[in-house]
C-alpha cells in the first residue's frame, strides 16, 4: 500500500496545505480519502484526474468533502470523450443530496449520480477493489466515520474527525500507520465530543500499539510543534507531522 497526503491542513486550508485528503493506491487501484478544500488541485500532483478508482467521504463537513463539486464539473463537462463513468463514492447518509446543494445548479438533481455511484456508509467491513475497509462511527457533532485499510497484511487507520471514542480501539489496534486527527491543543481547547489534540491522539496510538503515528488535520491558528510534542509524550513510537506529499510504503 502506498499513502500519499494530498492535503492535511484541519478545518480550513493554509498557505502550505490543502484541507483533508489522502490517497491510498495498491495493485495499480486508486482510493481517494476526503476530498476537502484545495484537494482537487493538489491531487493533480499524484494523479491524472480521472484516473481515482473510489472516493471515501468520513463525513459531510465542507473541509473532508467541498472539492468534490469541483470534480464533478471535471467529470461532468469533461470535453474530450463526453462524462467520465460513475467511480463508487462512499459517504454518509444524504451525501448526494449535500454536494448537489452545495454545488447548488447541477442540470438536475441527479446529475451528480451520473458521475458520482453514491453508497451509503455504515459501519463494518466492505471490500472496495483490493482493499478492505473497517468502518466504524465515530464522535463527532455529524455523522463521521473513521476507516482501517487493510491490504496485503498491512493496516492503515485514518480517524477522520473524532473527539475521544471507543470505535478507534477496534480502528486502530495494531495498525502499522494511524493517521489521527490531532486538531486540538492540550490545555487549551477542551471541546468534548469534537476533536483530540496531540496527547490524546498520541494515547491513543500508545492503546492501539500501532507502528507509526502521523498527527493530521491540525488548522492554521494551532502550534503543531505543541502537538507533536504532547503526542510523543505519550507514544514512544515513530511519530511526525502530515504534510502535503509526504509518502508512505507499507
Ligand atoms: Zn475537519
Ligand atoms: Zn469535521
Amino acid at each position: 500500500m502506498k499513502l500519499t497526503v494530498v492535503g492535511c491542513s484541519g478545518s480550513f486550508p493554509s498557505a502550505d496545505s490543502p484541507c483533508s485528503s489522502y490517497l491510498v493506491e495498491a495493485d495499480g487501484f486508486r482510493l481517494l480519502l476526503d476530498m476537502g478544500n484545495g484537494a482537487l488541485g493538489e491531487l493533480q500532483r499524484y494523479c491524472g484526474l480521472y484516473d481515482l478508482d473510489a472516493i471515501f467521504l468520513s463525513h459531510l463537513h465542507a473541509d473532508h468533502c467541498i472539492d468534490m463539486c469541483a470534480y464533478f464539473v471535471a467529470r461532468y463537462y469533461r470535453f474530450d470523450g463526453g462524462p467520465a463513468a460513475a467511480i463508487p463514492v462512499y459517504g454518509p447518509e444524504g451525501t448526494e443530496q449535500r454536494l448537489t446543494t452545495a454545488y447548488a445548479d447541477t442540470p438536475s438533481e441527479k446529475s451528480m449520480s451520473e458521475v458520482f455511484d453514491f453508497r451509503v456508509l455504515q459501519p463494518g467491513t466492505l471490500e472496495v477493489g483490493p482493499f478492505t475497509l473497517r468502518v466504524d462511527q465515530v464522535n463527532h457533532p455529524v455523522e463521521a466515520y473513521g476507516v482501517r485499510v487493510e491490504h496485503g497484511g498491512r493496516a492503515l487507520t485514518y480517524s477522520g474527525d473524532t473527539g475521544e471514542c471507543a470505535a478507534l480501539d477496534g480502528l486502530a489496534k495494531g495498525a502499522d500507520l494511524f493517521l489521527c486527527e490531532a486538531s486540538f491543543t492540550d490545555g487549551k481547547e477542551d471541546v468534548p465530543g469534537l476533536h483530540l489534540n496531540g496527547r490524546q491522539a498520541g494515547e491513543q496510538a500508545r492503546r492501539s500499539e500501532v507502528g507509526r503515528l502521523v498527527l493530521t488535520h491540525i488548522p492554521p491558528w494551532t502550534d503543531p510543534s505543541v502537538n507533536l510534542r504532547d503526542a510523543e509524550a505519550a507514544f514512544a513510537g515513530p511519530t511526525e507531522l502530515a504534510r502535503p506529499g509526504a509518502v508512505y510504503h507499507l
